[in-house]
C-alpha cells in the first residue's frame, strides 16, 4: 500500500481535486470551498464554458491554481480526457467529487427511452468511469472519492423513479468501491442531499415545494454552501477513518 496522501501533515496547497460539474450549482459550491482550503481545482463543464472559466478565476483568487476541462461525463472517452489534462497540468489528482447529474421526472409510463438512457449515461456510467480512472491515478499514493447522490436514493417519491434507481445505484456503487479500494488508503463516500437550492430544483411546481418544505423538519430548502461543507469535511482530517458512508443532509426530509 502506498502512502496516503490524506495525512493531516500534507500540505494542503499540493492536493488536486477534480469536481465534474462544477460550472454552477452544487459543483461550482464545492469547488470554491475546497479552492478556500487551498486544494487546487479541476473544473469541469459541458456546455456552460463561460460559467465554468469564471469558477476558474474565482478559485484563483483564492490563492490556489485551477484549470476548466470541457468533457461530457455521460461518454467515457471524453471523462479520459478530463483525467489526462487533469494530470498533465497538475502531475497528481488525489480527489474525485462526482456531481455531473441531470433530473428528468416522469411518470413510469411517461419516461422515454432516451430521458431514461441519459440519466443512466450521467449519473451512473458517468460516476463509474470517473472512479475507474480516479482509483487508477490514486492506487500509488491514496486518495479520496465523494459521489454526490441524493435522499431520492432511499426515498420514494412519486415521478422519479428513473432519479431515484439511478442515485440507488450510486450508493451501492459507493459501497461497494470503499471495499474494494480501501486497500489503496482510497475513501468512497457518497453525500446525499434533500432539496438544495439550484437550478435543477428551478422546475419543481412551487405548490408541490411547499408540499415538501411542510415535510421537512428544519422547514427550508438547503444550500449548495452547506453540501460543499460536508464533502470538505469528507476531504479533510475529519474524513480519515470514514468510508463506504451515505451522508444524508435533508433537513430531516426522510425520517
Ligand atoms: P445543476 O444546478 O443543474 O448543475 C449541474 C451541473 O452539472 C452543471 O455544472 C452542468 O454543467 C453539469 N453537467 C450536467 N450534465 C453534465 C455532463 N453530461 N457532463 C459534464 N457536466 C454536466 O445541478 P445541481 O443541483 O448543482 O446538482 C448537482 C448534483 O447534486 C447532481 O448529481 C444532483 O443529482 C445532486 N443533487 C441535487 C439536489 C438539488 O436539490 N439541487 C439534491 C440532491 C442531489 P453544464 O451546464 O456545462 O452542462
Amino acid at each position: 500500500m502506498g502512502e496516503s496522501v490524506n495525512t493531516a501533515s500534507q500540505e494542503a496547497a499540493k492536493r488536486v481535486a477534480i469536481v465534474t460539474g462544477s460550472s454552477r450549482g452544487i459543483g461550482k459550491a464545492i469547488a470554491l470551498r475546497l479552492a478556500k482550503e487551498g486544494i487546487n481545482v479541476v473544473i469541469n463543464y459541458n456546455s456552460s464554458e463561460g460559467p465554468a472559466l469564471e469558477v476558474v478565476e474565482k478559485c484563483k483568487e483564492y490563492g490556489v491554481d485551477a484549470i476548466a476541462v470541457k468533457a461530457n461525463t455521460a461518454d467515457q472517452k471524453e471523462i479520459g480526457n478530463l483525467f489526462r489534462e487533469a494530470f498533465k497540468y497538475f502531475g497528481q489528482i488525489d480527489y474525485l467529487v462526482n456531481n455531473a447529474g441531470v433530473v428528468d421526472d416522469a411518470y413510469l409510463m411517461m419516461v422515454p427511452k432516451d430521458s431514461l438512457d441519459r440519466s443512466f449515461e450521467i449519473n451512473v456510467k458517468g460516476y463509474f468511469y470517473a472512479c475507474q480512472s480516479a482509483a487508477l491515478k490514486m492506487m500509488k499514493r491514496g486518495g479520496r472519492i465523494v459521489n454526490i447522490s441524493s435522499v431520492s436514493g432511499r426515498m420514494a417519491l412519486a415521478g422519479q423513479s428513473v432519479y431515484s434507481a439511478t442515485k440507488g445505484a450510486v450508493n451501492s456503487l459507493t459501497q461497494v468501491l470503499a471495499k474494494e479500494l480501501g486497500q489503496y488508503g482510497i475513501t468512497v463516500n457518497a453525500v446525499a442531499p434533500g432539496f438544495i437550492q439550484t437550478e435543477m430544483i428551478d422546475a419543481v411546481p412551487e405548490e408541490k415545494m411547499q408540499e415538501y418544505l411542510k415535510a421537512i423538519p428544519l422547514g427550508r430548502q438547503g444550500t449548495a454552501d452547506e453540501v460543499a461543507e460536508v464533502v470538505n469535511m469528507l476531504l479533510g482530517p475529519a474524513g480519515d477513518y470514514i468510508t463506504g458512508q451515505i451522508i444524508t443532509m435533508d433537513g430531516g426530509l426522510s425520517l
